[in-house]
C-alpha cells in the first residue's frame, strides 16, 4: 500500500485537517475512537493509504498536528476527534507565531521543527511504502506559513548535517488557504502569503489553492449565509478536500496515488497550483438529500461560482483539469455530460494538450449526498489570485511598512524582494502559457487581440 503523512499546522491548518479527518473518517466507517462500523469492503479496501491500523482493529491518522501556541489543538483534543489522533502526534510550542511568517520560519518555528521531523520520521518508517506527503495550512498567519513552509523544505531537503528523513523522490502536496480582505485577521498577510508561494513554487508538487475570498463568496452568494464563520468555509474545505483525494482513498485506476496525479495535472514544474470545485455546494447542517443529476452535477462543477478560486477561469484557460463523480450513475453518462461542457468551454481549455480533461467515477458517494463531483484544474487564471496579493503586497513594501517585524527577527530584505519577484515571474509564466496556441505562428481565432502578447514580443 503507498501511504500518505499529513501534516496540519497553525490554526487554520488545524481546524481544516480536522474537518478533513472528521469527513474522511465518516466515509471509511470509522466512528470516532477508529472502530470501523462501516457496512462496505470498499471503506476499508485502500484506508492504509491515510490510516494505521493499531491493535484492537482501530484505525489511526497518519497525521502530525503542530501549532506553536497550545490553543487550537486543545479544542481539536477537546473536540470529537480528540480520541482518533496519536496522542504523541501532537506537538505544540508556547510562544505563537503573532501573524508573522518569520517567526514561524526562522526563530520559533525552527525552534520546534526538529520534533515534528522526529514524529514524521517515525510515521514514514512506519510505512510500507511511502507515496508522500500532505499539508494543511494558511498562507497568510505565521505558523501555517512560516513553520508549515520550513517544514516543506525539511522534510524535502534536510539540511547537510542533519540525518535522514530526507525524503526528495516523494511527492508534495499542499492544501493552503489563501488570505482575504474579507476575512482577514491583519494587514500583515500579504507578506506572509507571498514569502510564502515563494517557497511553495519550489518546494511543491501540488497546491491546492483554496482562497478564503471566494469561499466568502460562495457562502454569501449561493448559501446565503450574511457572516459566514470559519467553521461554514471550514464545512466546504472539508468537502473539497474529501473529493480531492477520493481517488487515493478509494479503489480505482485515475489518479491513483500522489504521483499519478501530478503527472496528469502538471505540465510544467512551477506551475503546480491548483483551482478546485465542488458541486452541489450546501451549507453546514443543511444535509442536501435533494436529488442531483449528473447534467446538474456537471454544469455546477464547471460554474465559476463554484471555484473556491478568486479568480475566473473564464478569463484564462486550463492547460488541464480532472474530474471525479461520486455516487451510482453511469460512467457513460458521465462522460458524455463531461464532452458537452468541454465543447461549451472550449475556448478555456489549451488547444496544445490533447485530451486534457480526465474524468473518473467513485461508487461511494460523501456522507449526506446521493451524488457529488469534484473538480481540480491547473488554470492561468489562478494568476489573479496571485496579482491580487501581490499588489498588496507591494502597496506596503514599496514604503517599507510593518517591515521591522520582519528584520527583528533576523530576516533580510532580500528576501522579501526575491518572493516578491518569484511571485511576479510565475504570473509571467501562466501569462505566457495562456496565449500560447498550437501553431506558435498562428494569429488568434477570431484574430482578437491577445493581451500580454505583445509586451512579450
Ligand atoms: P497561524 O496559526 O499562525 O498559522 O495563523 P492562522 O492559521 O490563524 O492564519 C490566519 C489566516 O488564516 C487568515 O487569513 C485567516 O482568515 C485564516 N484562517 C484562520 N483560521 C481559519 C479557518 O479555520 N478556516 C479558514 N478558511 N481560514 C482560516
Amino acid at each position: 500500500m503507498r501511504e500518505i503523512v499529513h501534516l496540519q499546522t497553525g490554526q487554520c491548518g488545524n481546524q481544516i485537517g480536522t474537518a478533513f479527518w472528521q469527513t474522511i473518517s465518516g466515509e471509511h466507517g470509522l466512528d470516532s475512537s477508529g472502530a470501523y462500523r462501516g457496512d462496505s469492503e470498499l471503506q476499508l479496501a485502500r484506508a492504509s493509504v491515510y490510516f494505521n491500523e493499531a491493535s484492537g482493529n482501530k484505525y489511526v491518522p497518519r497525521a502530525v498536528l503542530v501549532d506553536l501556541e497550545p490553543g487550537t489543538m486543545d479544542s481539536v483534543r477537546a473536540g470529537p476527534l480528540g480520541r482518533l489522533f496519536r496522542p504523541d502526534n501532537f506537538v505544540f510550542g508556547q510562544a505563537g507565531a503573532g501573524n508573522n511568517w518569520a517567526k514561524g520560519h526562522y526563530t520559533e518555528g525552527a525552534e520546534l521543527v526538529d520534533q515534528v521531523i522526529d514524529v514524521v520520521r517515525r510515521e514514514a518508517e512506519g510505512c510500507d511504502c511511502l507515496q508522500g506527503f500532505q499539508i494543511t495550512h494558511s498562507l497568510g498567519g505565521g505558523t501555517g506559513s512560516g513553520m508549515g513552509t520550513l517544514l516543506l523544505s525539511k522534510i524535502r531537503e534536510g539540511e547537510p548535517p542533519a540525518p535522514p528523513p530526507q525524503f526528495p523522490d516523494r511527492m508534495m502536496a499542499t492544501f493552503s488557504v489563501v488570505p482575504s480582505a474579507k476575512v482577514s485577521d491583519s494587514v500583515v498577510e500579504p507578506y506572509n502569503a507571498t514569502l510564502s508561494i515563494h517557497q511553495l513554487v519550489e518546494n511543491s508538487d501540488a497546491t491546492f489553492c483554496i482562497d478564503n475570498e471566494a469561499l466568502h463568496d460562495i457562502c454569501r452568494r449561493t448559501l446565503k449565509l450574511p457572516s459566514p464563520s470559519h467553521g461554514d468555509l471550514n464545512h466546504l474545505i472539508s468537502a473539497v478536500m474529501s473529493g480531492v483525494s477520493t481517488s487515493l482513498r478509494f479503489p480505482g485506476q485515475l489518479n491513483s496515488d500522489l504521483r499519478k496525479l501530478c503527472v496528469n495535472l502538471v505540465p510544467f514544474p512551477r506551475l503546480h497550483f491548483f483551482m478546485v470545485g465542488f458541486a452541489p455546494l450546501t451549507g453546514r447542517g443543511a444535509s442536501s438529500f435533494r436529488a442531483v443529476s449528473v447534467p446538474e452535477l456537471t454544469q455546477q462543477l464547471l460554474d465559476p461560482r463554484n471555484m473556491m478560486a478568486g479568480s475566473d477561469f473564464r478569463n484564462g484557460r486550463f492547460l488541464t483539469c480532472s474530474a471525479i463523480f461520486r455516487g451510482k450513475m453511469s460512467m457513460r453518462e458521465v462522460e458524455e455530460q463531461m464532452r458537452k461542457a468541454q465543447e461549451r468551454n472550449s475556448p478555456y481549455f489549451v488547444d496544445w494538450i490533447p485530451h486534457n480533461v480526465q474524468t473518473a467515477l467513485c461508487a461511494v458517494p460523501p456522507k449526506g449526498l446521493k451524488m457529488s463531483s469534484t473538480f481540480v484544474g491547473n488554470s492561468t487564471a489562478i494568476q489573479d489570485i496571485f496579482k491580487r496579493v501581490g499588489e498588496q503586497f507591494t502597496a506596503m513594501f514599496r514604503r517599507k511598512a510593518f517591515l521591522h517585524w520582519y528584520t527583528s527577527e533576523g530576516m533580510d530584505e532580500m528576501e522579501f524582494t526575491e518572493a516578491e519577484s518569484n511571485m511576479n515571474d510565475l504570473v509571467s509564466e501562466y501569462q505566457q502559457y495562456q496565449v500560447a496556441t498550437a501553431d506558435e505562428g498562428e494569429v488568434e481565432e477570431h484574430g482578437e487581440e491577445v493581451p500580454g502578447k505583445a509586451d512579450k514580443e
